[in-house]
Formats: structure tokens, C-alpha cells, sequence
């Protein structure tokens, strides 16, 4: 009897489960993935020194209307106590043939630049963005299910995003101030809500799950002309990195590295940025490049780019970053190329070919990373193991359904 009751609710569930899917399936179909225009990306290295006037800093504003925004140890984070490795760790089962999971899917790491209140101020079409549009982006990604990881995590996937939900990558180019800076308060120095992460602050604090991650890429000549504004630039650092914000190299003097000479020349312009760094904050390390300009350096000098050293100083870049025009495939797919990493240009004034605009409604179900939940498996739908490098599986475990 007990044996018949259980085989009665096994049926109702596999019905349900059966609408549920398609249901989704449906969903799918309305937006296939035009596979010419996303196997044909725009040539990387367009990538234009933005305009000065886009660059000036944000005025501080004296009394912010959202308060005070103080940074807070990292540690204290929720989502960053679920990080953490532990093998305690308790995650609840899912049911695959519901959420759908494919962990060989494509995540979208997305390239910011430039931030200002007002678009009218600026001839810039291409790489400066309101902070009006940059909130309601925000928004849109959580709605479409987007959550944010740390490039660290990225590399490592170390993918802790909740089942069903798709990892995204955040960077930002040339250290510019809307991007972060620092305003005085009651003598106290916090992050000006009118900048990218103040608004990314804010928005975390709405919507704590949609994390609080980016990768900021650094031009070290610039010194305080990097996040322009109040306090030094240890201390801006220092500030951005407490809220789990992570920096990498863009090269002393945004060198378009498709002029390099020879492999001195390499040196100098990735060790010399790492060097200052160091200077400034003790054991800061850049460990990922994005490309100025996305030049890549000639074939025969490329090992450069990933390691070298210059004056005692050694760098090792784990991922090299272009300009534009695809989502990237994970980390543990086998066509994964840390040398050169895909991302996607957030939009400007103007929609550009390729940009996260026309991408948005092309990152459909059945081609993005769709998460388990669980940071210690990679779960693939039957068919799909075939494009995991087993190599780069790290001890998690590969699991089929
Ligand atoms: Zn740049």
C-alpha cells in the first residue's frame, strides 16, 4: 500500500515536473539565439581613450540625499560568509530537471568606463554612462536573474550563485572617479553615493543577494588622478577594497600593447603599474590585465603579457581582458582561453554593435551558465559534459541529468 502511495506521488511530481519544463521550453523559443551574429564578434581593439570631459570629476555632493555610505568590513557580508569553503557546507538539493542547471554556459563579464550625472555634458557616445541608467541597469540584471561574482571567483569557479540564477562579472576600466570616489562627512571620509559603487552600495542593501563584486583596472602613472577626489589614493584603495571590491592592471601609461617592441618594453609597462601598486598598499597584487585600447601584443612577445618582472617586482596575470563583443565561456570549459577573456561593453549615449544592449536579449536560457547552487559540483545537461575540460575541474564533481 505505502509502496503504491509512493509510486502515485513519483507520478504526480514527474507530471509537474514535465508542465514546468515546458513551460520554460515555451519561454525559450520565443528568443532563439541568432547564431551568425553571435558567432561573428566585432574585432576587439576599437577601444578609444574616453574624453577628458567625461573623466572630470563628480562634484561631491555635500549632503547626500541616501546618507552616509560607510564602508563595512567584508567579512560581515552574508554572501561572503557563504563563500567561504567550508565542507560543512550545507546546501539544499535541487531537483536538476527543474532549475535546469548548465554550468558550461556562457557568463557575461561586462566593461564600464566612464560615469556622470548628466549625458548632455559629455561628446562621449560610446563609454560613458548615467548614473540613472547604470541604477536601472541594476536593476534589469537582478530581474533577469543576474548575480554578481568576483573575477577571483571566476577564475577558480568558485561559483556560489543560488540554483537557477546566472553569474556575471562586473570590470571597470581606467580607475575613473565616477566609477568610485571618496567624499568628507563629518570629517569622515566615505564612498560619494553619487559614483557607480556608491551606487552599487546602495543597491546591495536593497537586494543583498545580488552581490557586491567588480574588478576596477588600474593606470598606476595616473596617481591621484585614480578615483579623483577627497582623501588619498592609499585610502581610496583601501575603502574600495573593504567592500570585497577587487583591483587588476591596466598598465602604466594605458599602453596599447599591439605597439610593443620587445619584451622589455612589456615588462616595464605591467611591472612598473604592479610595482606602485605595492608601494602604496603593501601586499597588493594585480593578478588580472585588461588590454588599453585591447591591443594585443605581437605573437612572439605574448608570454610577456602573462608574467614577468621589472626592478625586483614579478607580475602574473591569470586572466588577459579585451574590449567587447561576446559573453565568455567559463573557466572550466575546454575552449577557455585565460589569455585572452571575452567581455561585453556596457552601453553609452549610443547603442553599439554588440553591447550589453544588444546582448541582453541575446543571452537566452539555452546558452548562459545556469547555476546548481552548490560551488563543489558542475552540473552540465546530458550531452554537454563533452565541453568540460576535466583537467580544470579542480576536485568538483561533473554530474549529468
Ligand atoms: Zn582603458
Amino acid at each position: 500500500m505505502r509502496i503504491l502511495k509512493g509510486i502515485i506521488m513519483l507520478s504526480l511530481a514527474v507530471c509537474l515536473l514535465i508542465a514546468v519544463s515546458c513551460i520554460i521550453k515555451s519561454g525559450n523559443e520565443k528568443t532563439p539565439p541568432s547564431e551568425q551574429i553571435i558567432d561573428e564578434p566585432k574585432e576587439p581593439g576599437t577601444e578609444q581613450e574616453p574624453s577628458t570631459s567625461a573623466t572630470s570629476p563628480t562634484p561631491a555632493v555635500s549632503s547626500p540625499e541616501h546618507g552616509a555610505l560607510s564602508p563595512t568590513p567584508a567579512v560581515s557580508s552574508p554572501e561572503q560568509a557563504a563563500l567561504s569553503p567550508a565542507p560543512e557546507i550545507e546546501i539544499e538539493p535541487v531537483d536538476y530537471s527543474e532549475i535546469k542547471p548548465n554550468e558550461s554556459g556562457d557568463i557575461p563579464i561586462i566593461m564600464f568606463h566612464n560615469f556622470i550625472e548628466d549625458l548632455d555634458l559629455t561628446t562621449d557616445v560610446e563609454f560613458t554612462t548615467s548614473f540613472d541608467a547604470f541604477e536601472n541597469l541594476l536593476e534589469t540584471l537582478y530581474n533577469k536573474g543576474y548575480r554578481l561574482i568576483s573575477m577571483r571567483d571566476f577564475i577558480d569557479h568558485n561559483i556560489s550563485v543560488p540554483a537557477g540564477m546566472k553569474p556575471m562579472v562586473f570590470t571597470f576600466d581606467d580607475g575613473s572617479s565616477g566609477q568610485f570616489n571618496l567624499i568628507e562627512e563629518n570629517g569622515k571620509l566615505v564612498v560619494n553615493p553619487k559614483s557607480a559603487v556608491g551606487i552599487m552600495i546602495k543597491f546591495s542593501q536593497k537586494h543583498p543577494d545580488f552581490g557586491l563584486r567588480g574588478i576596477f583596472y588600474l593606470n598606476m602613472d595616473k596617481e591621484e588622478k585614480t578615483f579623483e577626489g577627497a582623501g588619498a589614493l592609499k585610502e581610496r584603495l583601501e575603502i574600495l577594497t573593504s567592500y570585497g571590491f577587487e583591483v587588476g592592471n591596466h598598465s602604466w601609461g594605458h599602453f596599447n600593447f599591439s605597439e610593443s617592441k620587445n619584451r622589455d618594453q612589456i615588462y616595464e609597462r605591467l611591472g612598473r603599474n604592479q610595482k606602485r601598486l605595492q608601494e602604496i598598499i603593501k601586499d597588493g597584487s594585480f593578478y588580472s590585465l585588461a588590454l588599453p585600447h585591447g591591443g594585443k601584443a605581437p605573437e612572439e612577445l605574448k608570454d610577456a603579457m602573462e608574467q614577468g618582472e621589472f626592478e625586483g617586482t614579478r607580475y602574473f596575470h591569470e586572466t588577459i581582458m579585451a574590449v567587447g563583443s561576446t559573453p565568455s565561456v567559463p573557466s572550466i570549459h575546454k575552449d577557455y582561453n585565460p589569455g585572452y577573456v571575452a567581455r561585453i561593453r556596457s552601453q553609452g549615449k549610443e547603442e553599439i554593435k554588440f553591447d550589453l544592449t544588444y546582448w541582453l536579449p541575446n543571452m537566452t536560457r539555452d546558452r548562459m551558465y545556469i547555476s546548481d547552487g552548490d560551488p563543489r559540483t558542475v552540473v552540465v545537461p546530458k550531452g554537454k559534459e563533452s565541453l568540460i575540460d576535466p583537467e580544470k575541474l579542480n576536485g568538483k564533481k561533473l554530474i549529468t541529468y
